[in-house]
């Protein structure tokens, strides 16, 4: 998998793409935002020295309108900028999350395996990271910092005898920065990762909500998941004070500034090297230093969480999708589908699942696939749908590599059935299309009475529009599977492949399952992991895994005796 240090080149870029184009704007805005600024200390000391000093009121009042209209123009260009922002931040909504909803989508199914599921979740948050801090006050610090320069330069052309305090209190400013942005974003990071070790947690309770209450563990649990919180409390403290701290010693910094500069501008006034107005005028003006310098301390470490959360972004965005475009468009295979000399090792320092397998099924027939757990089964039937790419070996459709085809043909050509048949939230209707909109009723219907949904599904009050329920929860598990089965069915596919399918039926239920399978197989290649009887009786060949190897392979008639004798050989020992 690429790190974060593989793409470097590529950090930002998507976000570049996204904020760069507003940028020109917001640096035009807050220019003429800085430039109004000066308006108040002007006007301050205009009032001081000669207003005050000279009885002039009509100035006050020529002065007074021209500081009005400098505030509604101030109010306008201020408004524009947030606007400006919510455009940005609407941009990262829409197009950073479809671009990543797309790319997790795209993922090949080892890369989506390798990380646990709320890792994924935890993504969607750094997008919204991204999203609050380039639409936020952090951007808005950023881009005033380079008047920063300015506002200094004014001050010090204004009042020399104050230069040296306003750059000793920008240097304490941008240390205090430094420390916060790398002390609190090392106490985030620890956060972050305690709070995601917290969620796994309540996410797999949702998922094992059974067994947690069959098995009465919802004390232990308990336990563990208070363990996890006081973690995550404990963290979210630390960065809080951490956090807290620097704010705070940033308020204390900016008193400190404004005692120093009264008391340094008193003398100088005493020295007769300043007047009162240019004083106070320089009070103001350090405003418009320290509130950007302040606000630096909290945004440098959303700037850091944005640089981390966009780096954990790209990586992901730089991983290698899924195939998703075909060369040309080529004729429906005829099904026979095969895998040569393939090993597939999940974890580079076991075993590997499967060691130089070499299998032919079809074109056509039902072909049955057995084996002990943990043989490599499911392994073999995910490497020959091309979800996992084996390490050597090939998987060929037709003699084709099937590597060459997109996602979206190899799932048109080759209907996979999972051993839970999973289901999304929606009605049968939709389950059975994939979702498609545009799919035909008939095709529907013809795969329905094909996988035997059609016979329960007519029954129920809203028959195709029944609600499926969380993961197909509303379903027993063999009504799923039947489920499951229809959608693989769906566009006429040349092979099927099922994990398992008769692992939850009764008798009758794989009787009838069986007979749907014969009648799929006539014009298929139907290959299925299976140890019922009456399944391997009724395929037309029989491959025997072993600890990741084929132990036995060929037609049912040769390899079943063998089969039932190595059986009643385990069962008579
Ligand atoms: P079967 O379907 O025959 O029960 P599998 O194909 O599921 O066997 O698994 C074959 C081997 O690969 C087993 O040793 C199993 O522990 C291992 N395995 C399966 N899935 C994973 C995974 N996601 N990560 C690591 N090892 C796995």
């Amino acid at each position: 998998m690429n790190g974060p240090e593989n793409n470097r080149s590529g950090r930002f870029r998507l976000l570049a793409d996204i904020v760069g184009p507003a940028l020109p704007g917001l640096l035009i805005m807050s220019l003429f935002i800085n430039l109004l600024a000066l308006a108040t200390p002007l006007f301050v000391m205009q009032v001081y020295d000669r207003v005050i000093f000279h009885a002039g009121l009509t100035t006050l009042q020529a002065l007074v309108l021209g500081i009005c209209a400098v505030i509604l123009f101030d109010f306008i260009l201020r408004q524009a900028r947030s606007r400006v922002l919510q455009r940005v931040a609407l941009a990262v909504d829409v197009d950073l999350g479809r671009a990543l909803f797309a790319k997790v989508a795209g993922l090949p199914l080892q890369v989506l395996e390798s990380r646990p599921g709320h890792a994924w979740q935890f993504l969607f948050r750094d997008l919204e990271t991204v999203r609050n801090t380039v639409a936020g006050a952090a951007v808005i610090a950023l881009v005033d910092l380079p008047f920063i320069v300015f506002f200094l330069g004014l001050v010090i052309w204004l009042a020399p005898p104050l230069a040296w305090v306003f750059a000793l209190v920008a240097v304490a400013f941008v240390l205090l920065g430094l420390w916060n942005g790398i002390s609190v974003g090392r106490a985030s990071r620890i956060e972050r990762e305690a709070t995601m070790r917290r969620d796994r947690l309540l996410n797999e309770i949702v998922l094992g909500r059974t067994v947690m209450k069959s098995a009465a563990m919802a004390g232990p649990l308990q336990a563990l998941w208070e363990k996890g919180q006081a973690a995550s409390i404990q963290s979210a403290i630390k960065r809080g004070r951490l956090a807290d701290g620097s704010m705070n010693a940033g308020a204390s910094l900016g008193v400190i500034a404004t005692i120093a500069l009264t008391s340094v501008g008193a003398v100088a006034i005493l020295d007769l090297k300043m007047t009162i107005g240019t004083l106070v005028a320089a009070n103001l003006l350090s405003s418009r230093l320290i509130a950007p310098l302040s606000q630096l301390i909290t945004s440098w470490r959303s700037l850091a969480a944005l640089r981390e959360s966009a780096g954990r972004l790209n990586a992901i965005l730089a991983e290698p999708d899924d195939r998703r475009l075909d060369a040309i468009d080529l004729p429906r295979p005829s099904g026979k589908l095969q895998v040569e000399e393939a090993t597939f090792t999940y974890d580079p320092e076991a075993a590997p699942a499967l060691k130089a397998i070499s299998v032919r099924f079809g074109p056509g027939g039902l072909h049955a696939i057995v084996g002990p757990n943990g043989s490599g089964k499911t392994t073999l039937l995910k490497l020959a749908h091309g979800l996992y790419r084996p390490a050597t070996g090939r998987v060929l459709l037709d003699d084709a590599d099937i590597s060459q085809f997109s996602r979206d043909q190899v799932a048109a050509w080759i209907g996979y059935v999972p051993q839970d048949g999973f289901l999304f939230s929606g009605t049968v209707r939709e389950n059975i299309a994939r979702f498609a909109t545009d799919a035909a009723d008939a095709d529907i219907l013809a795969a329905a009475e094909l996988a035997g949904v059609h016979s329960f599904v007519a029954d129920l009050p809203d028959g195709y529009d029944t609600q499926v329920g969380e993961g197909g929860g509303r379903f027993s598990t063999g009504q799923r599977q039947r489920i499951a089965i229809a959608r693989a069915l769906v566009g006429n596919p040349p092979i099927v492949l099922l994990d398992e399918p008769t692992s939850n039926l009764d008798r009758d239920a794989e009787d009838d399952l069986r007979r749907h399978l014969c009648e799929m197989a006539r014009s298929r290649t139907v290959v299925m992991v299976t140890h019922s009887p009456a399944l391997l009786q009724a395929s037309d060949s029989i491959t025997v895994l072993v600890k990741g190897t084929i132990a036995l392979a060929g037609r049912t008639e040769q390899v079943l005796p063998r089969l039932m004798g190595s059986h009643v050989r385990q069962v008579g020992t």
